[in-house]
C-alpha cells in the first residue's frame, strides 16, 4: 500500500514545478515550498504553463486514441501514466489535469510546509552550501517520520546525509526535465539508506507515472547525467574555444546522428542557471581553469542578461 499521501517539493524552479505538477496530476496533495513570495509568484506562472502543456498532451492523446481505434499507429510518446487511461477514460484524464492545481498549496515558511508531509523532494539550486543549509533547517522542523529525497543532478546523497538528522530516511529521487514525457525516476541510496525506504520510494515513483530506475551504487550523475553532463560540457568547451557557435554545434550533432535536439537546445531546456551551477562545482573540485572561463561566459553573456533558457524566453535560442 502506498505509504505517502502528502508530498512537499522544496524549490519551485524549472524542475520543482514540473515534479510538483506531475505528482498532483497523479492525485497526491503537494505543498510547494520556496524562499519568498516572488519565487512563489513565478512558480504559479510556471504551473499555469504546465497546466496548458498537460492539456495539449491530453488533446494529442485523444487524437492518437482516435487513430488507434481506426487501426492507425498509436503514439506512445504521451504523458506518463496517461497511456493507460487513454484506453480507459479520456474524460477522467482531462479532469485530472483541470483538478491538478487544486491539489497544490504554496508556502514560504519551511515548518508549515512540512508539518504534515510524508515525503520531501528537494529541488533547490545545485549549490553545495545552499543544500547543506537547507537540510539542516529541514531536519530541525520536519516530523521524524518524514523521508527526504534529493533531485540533485550531480551531488550525491552521502554529502548531505549527516545534515538531514535521519540518514536512513534520505536518498536521491532524480527526475528528468519535461517529466510528462521523459518519465524516468532514478532512485539512488547512500550507504546508510534503509532498504525498506528505498523500496517505498520506488513504489511512489511508479504511483506517479514514472519508470523507476534503481541505481545500485552511489554515482555522481546517476546513469542519465553521467552520460549527458560530459556531452553538454564537451559542446560548451567547443563554444568557449571558438571552434563553433551553438547553432553550428547543434546542427552538426543533429544532422550527423539524427538526434532531435543538439546540446545547446538541451541546455536551454535544462536552464542556464543549473548548467552554470554544475560548471562552478566542477571548477571548484577539479581546479581546471577552463571551467572557470566557461562559468564566466555563462554568467556574463546569459545569466546576467536574464537569458536563462526556455523558462525566460531566451537562452542560446529564442522561444
Ligand atoms: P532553478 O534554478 O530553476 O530553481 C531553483 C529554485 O529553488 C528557485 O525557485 C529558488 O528560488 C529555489 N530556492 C533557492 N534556495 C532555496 C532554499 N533554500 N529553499 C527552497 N528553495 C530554494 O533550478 P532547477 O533547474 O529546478 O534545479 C533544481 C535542482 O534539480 C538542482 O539540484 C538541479 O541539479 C536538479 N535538476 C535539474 C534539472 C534541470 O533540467 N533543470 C533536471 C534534473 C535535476
Amino acid at each position: 500500500m502506498m505509504k505517502f499521501k502528502n508530498i512537499t517539493v522544496a524549490g519551485s524552479g524549472v524542475l520543482g514545478t514540473q515534479i510538483a505538477f506531475q505528482i498532483a496530476f497523479k492525485g497526491f496533495h503537494v505543498t510547494v515550498y520556496d524562499i519568498n513570495d516572488e519565487a512563489i509568484a513565478k512558480a504559479k506562472i510556471k504551473m499555469a504553463g504546465l497546466e496548458q502543456t498537460y492539456k495539449d498532451e491530453v488533446d494529442k492523446a485523444e487524437i492518437n486514441f482516435d487513430r488507434s481505434t481506426a487501426g492507425l499507429s498509436y503514439n506512445t510518446n504521451l504523458l506518463p501514466g496517461l497511456n493507460k487511461k487513454v484506453s480507459d477514460s479520456i474524460d477522467q484524464s482531462k479532469h485530472d489535469v483541470t483538478s491538478t492545481l487544486g491539489r497544490i498549496d504554496y508556502a514560504t515558511d519551511l515548518k508549515s510546509a512540512v508539518v504534515h508531509t510524508d515525503l520531501v523532494i528537494e529541488a533547490i539550486p545545485e549549490v553545495v552550501k545552499i543544500k547543506h543549509d537547507f537540510y539542516k533547517q529541514l531536519a530541525a522542523v520536519a516530523p521524524q517520520k518524514t523521508i527526504f529525497t534529493t533531485n540533485s543532478s550531480t551531488l550525491v546523497p552521502s554529502m548531505f546525509a549527516a545534515d538531514t538528522g535521519r540518514p536512513s530516511k534520505f536518498l536521491a529521487l532524480h527526475f528528468a526535465n519535461e517529466i510528462w514525457k521523459n518519465n524516468t525516476a532514478e532512485i539512488m541510496a547512500h550507504s546508510e539508506t534503509d532498504p525498506e525506504v528505498f523500496k517505498q520510494v520506488i513504489e511512489f515513483a511508479r504511483a506517479i507515472g514514472m519508470v523507476p530506475i534503481p541505481v545500485q551504487k552511489e554515482q555522481s550523475g546517476y546513469i542519465l547525467n553521467s552520460i549527458l553532463v560530459p556531452f553538454l560540457d564537451a559542446a560548451e568547451m567547443l563554444y568557449l574555444e571558438g571552434i563553433g557557435d551553438p547553432e553550428t554545434i547543434d546542427k552538426t550533432w543533429m544532422l550527423a546522428t539524427g538526434a532531435p535536439q543538439g546540446p545547446f537546445g538541451i541546455l536551454d531546456v535544462v536552464g542556464i542557471t543549473t548548467a552554470y551551477n554544475i560548471i562552478e562545482n566542477y571548477a571548484a573540485t577539479t581546479g581546471n581553469h577552463k571551467y572557470d572561463q566557461l562559468a564566466s561566459l555563462l554568467k556574463i553573456n546569459f545569466i546576467d542578461q536574464g537569458k536563462l533558457g526556455v523558462s525566460s524566453g531566451e537562452g542560446f535560442y529564442h522561444y
